[in-house]
């Protein structure tokens, strides 16, 4: 069973059918979309591939929907794959040989690319050509192939992942950041008409509080709260139909989670507060520590309740407060 609020993909992606088709339509990130318009506009007017680009951000702040959508205003093909998912420099090679002329090429997780793949991508991005070894051996040979030009977007949690060699040939770094509650707002009333249900702005609004700055898990707990608000014959989704479903969720105030809570409660009781390691806590939690520095950490430093210090994790008074705890006294030195 998935965890319900983890922004993470889930295998079968109920987000499709919530994923705007524009930028227009796309909401929020602001600098982001203003730039894309301009470069976008600047290839299709000089009849070029746009650049390649690379977007960072925490998981579900729509790096897929935006790569798709470059692809749509350019007028280009979509071809999509993830950095795991490429074993061998062969596959990527068959992937970069079959674009056609000024597709976007998206790699998802481009920072778990096999190093071996990886150095395959610098020619291709570079000079648009492929350095192939034919046979083994004293004959072995090096072929260079020729490819059409294209657009590579490649999709990391933090730009910090990438090799350098690899970070430097991306021409447009796009970093996408949390949306505030008024943007999830929007994105929540837009996927309740998608999805046909009648929702009051208080019920948008107290979902949107409680997204953890993030689309997609916007979105999955819409869902959610539709399913409670069906099963009690709510007519409509309203403030109180929200909260009370939430709650049961386990979602609080802040629109933290389980995890969330988990995280700042080993910090505060089991580390006083800390410096503690993350390789500490990612153990103390069973929890990888990708998955506590990609996921979990982000949306709670953004709300100040956590500090990363070159010690390590320290819980803030914010943090101690959110807990129902007394932060303790400053100690002597
Ligand atoms: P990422 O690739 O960053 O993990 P996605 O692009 O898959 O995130 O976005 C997750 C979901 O969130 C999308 O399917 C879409 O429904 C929704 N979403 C993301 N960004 C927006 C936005 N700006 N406006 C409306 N919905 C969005």
């Amino acid at each position: 069973d998935q965890p319900l609020h983890t922004p993470e993909r889930l295998p079968d992606d109920p987000d499709a059918a919530l994923r705007p088709k524009s930028l227009t339509e796309f909401i929020g990130q602001e600098a982001a979309r203003e730039n894309l318009g301009v470069f976008i506009a600047a290839a299709k007017t000089r009849g070029e591939a746009m650049d390649h680009t690379l977007f960072f951000g925490p998981p579900g702040l729509g790096k897929t929907t935006l790569a798709q959508i470059v692809a749509r205003e350019l007028g280009a093909g979509f071809r999509s794959t993830s950095g795991p998912v490429i074993a061998k420099a062969g596959d990527l090679a068959a992937l970069l040989t079959n674009l056609e002329p000024h597709d976007v090429l998206f790699i998802d997780e481009i920072h778990r690319l096999n190093p071996v793949v990886e150095e395959v991508l610098y020619p291709a991005m570079e000079d648009r050509a492929l350095d192939l070894m034919i046979g083994e051996g004293p004959s072995a040979r090096s072929v260079r192939i020729d490819l059409p030009p294209f657009t590579l977007i490649g999709a990391t949690t933090r730009q910090g992942l990438l090799t350098t060699p690899l970070r430097d040939r991306f021409g447009i770094p796009v970093r996408l950041n949390f949306y505030t509650h008024e943007e999830l707002e929007r994105v929540v009333t837009r996927g309740a008409n998608k999805l046909g249900l009648s929702i009051q702005p208080d019920g948008a609004r107290e979902i949107a509080r409680r997204s953890r700055g993030t689309p997609r898990v916007a979105g999955r707990l819409l869902r959610r709260v539709r399913d409670f608000a069906s099963v009690d014959n709510a007519p409509s989704i309203t403030a109180q139909v929200a909260d009370s479903a939430l709650t049961k969720l386990e979602v609080d105030s802040l629109g933290l989670d389980a995890m969330d809570r988990r995280y700042l409660t080993m910090i505060a009781e089991t580390y006083g507060g800390g410096p503690v390691g993350i390789e500490t806590l990612a153990a103390g939690l069973a929890e990888p520590r990708d998955t506590l520095e990609d996921v979990v950490e982000p949306f709670l430093i953004q709300l100040g309740l956590v500090a990363r210090t070159a010690r390590g994790r320290c819980l803030n008074p914010g943090g101690w407060k959110h807990l129902g705890l007394d932060s303790p006294a400053p100690q002597a030195p």
